[in-house]
């Protein structure tokens, strides 16, 4: 990814979920992303890595993202930053959804701050543009840092395809306005990782996602 940075991949909960380990390999300062769930086995990454976790963000509020969040921020002791304040419903109901799909642990909780479009989030100097992007769920975000041509999509965006839009408050067409009107004006050689399977580069997508490639979106409506 860079000299400078690391992030660690582990997937979390039966959806095999990718949380992430982000940090300075200089600092060691680091993030925890969408910490889903098997807190544990993500404190005892983070404790092996030797990483000093600053900030927990969250891509957007569905338990197998958000599950292990409260748990996570007590643990460390620092605060919950994300996702949008449209997904706080999820978040009202990670406990009830959590009995629902057989993960342990989850609890409710408020984030510390919600985050909004043209909001920036920071590791130490690093900076990251926060883009509102609903469709998947009414409050996901995409972090994209200009320095590193880099972004953490969540749900919004796979290789491959783009997140469902069957649960409570998605919208298929939003979420294909968010791709191809907040996404693919960012530029073609951003790499991304999402919240579940393999990263990507959105020039790729752009040539072969069958539900969001130019060939298609241009012709759209
Ligand atoms: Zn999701
Ligand atoms: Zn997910």
């Amino acid at each position: 990814m860079s000299v400078n940075y690391d992030l660690r991949v582990i997937p979390v909960t039966p959806f095999q979920q990718n949380a992430m380990v982000f940090w300075s390999t200089e600092t060691m300062n680091g993030v925890l992303i969408d910490p889903g769930g098997e807190s544990e086995k993500l404190l005892g990454a983070i404790d092996d890595l030797g990483v000093n976790i600053k900030e927990i963000w969250l891509t957007h509020g569905h338990i197998d993202h958000a599950g292990g969040a409260a748990e996570c921020r007590e643990q460390l002791q620092c605060k919950i930053i994300g996702p949008h304040a449209d997904d706080q419903f999820w978040l009202d109901q990670l406990e009830e959804n959590a009995q629902t799909y057989g993960i342990a642990g989850a609890r409710n909780f408020t984030p510390d701050t919600y985050l909004n479009e043209g909001d920036t989030v920071k590791l130490d100097e690093l900076e990251f543009q926060i883009f509102h992007c609903p469709g998947h769920s009414p409050g996901s975000v995409v972090l994209y840092c200009k320095e590193l041509s880099f972004a953490f999509v969540g749900d919004v965006l796979f290789q491959g395809s783009i997140g469902r839009t069957d649960l409570q408050g998605g919208d298929h067409q939003q979420l294909l306005n968010s791709i191809t009107t907040k996404l693919w004006p960012l530029g073609k050689q951003i790499s991304f990782m999402p919240g579940h399977g393999p990263g990507s580069v959105f020039e790729k997508e752009r040539q072969s996602n069958g539900l969001v490639a130019d060939s298609i979106t241009m012709y759209a409506d």
